[in-house]
């Protein structure tokens, strides 16, 4: 009942709420947004960093071994002979081979497995790691070294190859100031995953694009990858994932479920090339995988170095945000309650307003202004339609004594018993008012004379026999005039009807007197 009668303070409540619980969850998210732009920025910036500097490391690790073990006459004349002399090009191989087996014993105690030389124009001359597989033009296929050849500058960056891919450093040779060949010195993702994995629970792997592998990857050596359950055209570089399997016997039986996680969560992330990170839970604990898109010497993706780490961030900025959007719900409903609260008081106050500026406070009938703009609309109505009308001015006797006998709130209480009683003898379409003081005013619509003395006549009657326990007895006195199809002025019939109340007293009160 009462929420039918606020409706529309109600609906401006729950408008309230809307607009709030919008605005709210679209700052909390915005909010929310930030953070993780943030915080992915700053994972991205420190993990390259690490990744740039354990390359840097390696890289100066193969920098040393290449200027102290390799860039000498000894070996740059092997090299300018091998280049000249094809016919001694086996024997010089084994003499190269067996002068710089400890220098590749070096590299390989710090992840680096690669020593692979090159003739001029790109003709495979030894490679440490497989010394029997040589001869072969890789012109064409080792870009780096094609550009070293036309450069003649060092050149560094990762690689897909024949056998494996990896971070490369190309050195020209140079014998006598003459250009005799090219060396390369390379590690794989490994090398790189032995120096960050530190910690047990970090894991770095690659992931080539299956394209890159078509093209390059000798068939035989197609073992050295495997197909990942992330997505079909990714391969792993099986090496790395070899040594994380080594070192952390829990990652292999997880490595699968991981995988499948992450490509549950994928979405078309993998497609757009670009630095992305996937959150995932697994066995009660939280991880990260950051995959960071890898390009080639020439500039092309290849695919992404993943990183996987341990991290709650995620779940503790969704906790964080649950519990705001619901603290935040809690007070918006609060506040919305209260906004329907002071909306409802807010109605109350003006509709008391306006009723109390046309009523009366005591009896709550009709005060001098309230009957005035009612009369006003009656007296039309029956003046147009020629209908009769009545008035009857009641006043109670000798209030006065009653007021002094019993005192003030005695007498108000007769004065709203005395309304009571008038409403509920006559009908809803007749106008009460209180005229003043002890006396009021009655207009009885559509009611000529004879009727208008008996309903006065009944009214008094009703009054005199009026009992009620701590209310003194009184008697009122009734004036009445009618109004006929010429007179319809109401200042008259006001006039007309005191007149005839002022007879009814004088003749001894307790009755009711017409005025003609
Ligand atoms: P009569 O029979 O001649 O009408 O005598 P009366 O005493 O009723 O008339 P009179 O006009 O002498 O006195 C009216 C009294 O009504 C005077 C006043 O104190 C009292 N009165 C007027 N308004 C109120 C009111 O709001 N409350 C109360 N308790 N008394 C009121
Ligand atoms: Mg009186
Ligand atoms: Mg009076």
């Amino acid at each position: 009942m009462q929420i039918k009668k606020y409706k529309k303070e109600l609906i401006n409540a729950v408008l309230l709420y809307v607009i709030l619980m919008i605005t709210g969850i679209m700052y909390f998210s915005y909010q929310n947004h930030k953070k993780i732009q943030t915080f992915e920025k700053n994972v991205f910036t420190y993990n390259s960093n690490l990744l740039h500097t354990a390359i840097k490391m390696l890289n100066q690790t193969a920098d040393i071994i290449f200027l102290l073990k390799i860039n000498n006459p000894e070996i740059l004349s092997i090299m300018a002979e091998a280049n000249e002399n094809s016919k001694k090009r086996d024997a010089l191989r084994k003499n190269l081979f067996k002068k710089l087996a400890p220098a590749y014993k070096l590299l390989k105690k710090y992840g680096i497995r690669q020593l692979h030389f090159h003739l001029v124009g790109n003709i495979s001359f030894l490679r440490f790691h497989k010394p029997d597989k040589f001869g072969d033009l890789l012109h064409g296929i080792r870009y780096s070294v094609d550009l070293v050849n036309k450069t003649k500058k060092i050149l560094r960056g990762f690689e897909e190859g024949r056998v494996f891919n990896g971070f490369r450093n190309i050195y020209p040779l140079f014998y006598h100031k003459k250009f005799v060949g090219t060396v390369e010195i390379s590690y794989s993702i490994k090398a790189i995953a032995e120096i960050l994995q530190r910690n047990k629970s970090n894991f770095y792997g690659i992931l080539l694009n299956k394209k890159i592998i078509d093209k390059k990857v000798w068939k035989e050596h197609l073992k050295n990858y495997r197909r990942s359950i992330i997505n079909p055209d990714y391969f792993w570089d099986q090496k790395a994932l070899n040594s994380i399997y080594a070192k952390n016997s829990e990652y292999l039986k997880e490595f699968e479920q991981i995988e499948k996680i992450i490509r549950r969560n994928l979405g078309n992330k993998l497609f757009n090339h670009h630095a992305f990170i996937i959150p995932f839970y697994l066995k009660h604990k939280y991880f990260i995988a950051i995959f960071h898109p890898l390009q080639n010497i020439e500039g092309k993706f290849v695919g992404y170095i993943v990183s996987i780490q341990k991290n709650d961030f995620y779940a503790q900025l969704k906790k964080d945000y649950i519990l705001t959007i619901s603290i935040f719900i809690i007070i918006t409903f609060f506040i919305s309650i209260l906004f329907f609260l002071f909306l409802k008081q807010e109605r109350i106050i003006k509709e008391n307003l306006s009723f109390y500026s046309n009523h009366d406070s005591l009896t709550k009938l009709l005060n001098r202004r309230g009957f005035d703009t009612s009369v006003a609309a009656l007296e039309e109505i029956h003046k147009r339609n020629k209908l009769p009308f009545s008035i009857l001015f009641i006043d109670i006797d000798h209030f006065k004594k009653i007021n002094d006998k019993y005192g003030h709130d005695i007498g108000d209480k007769v004065l709203s018993e005395l309304a009571n009683i008038l409403k509920s003898n006559l009908r809803k379409s007749d106008l009460i008012a209180r005229w003043g003081g002890e006396e009021f005013i009655v207009i009885l619509a559509n009611t000529d004379k004879e009727t208008a003395e008996k309903i006065a006549e009944k009214l008094r009657l009703a009054i005199e026999q009026y009992h009620q326990k701590n209310l003194p007895h009184f008697t009122v006195s009734i004036g009445i005039a009618t109004a006929d199809k010429e007179n319809f002025n109401i200042d008259n019939l006001l006039k007309k009807a005191d007149e005839a109340l002022y007879a009814a007293k004088k003749s001894g009160r307790n009755r009711v007197v017409f005025k003609d």
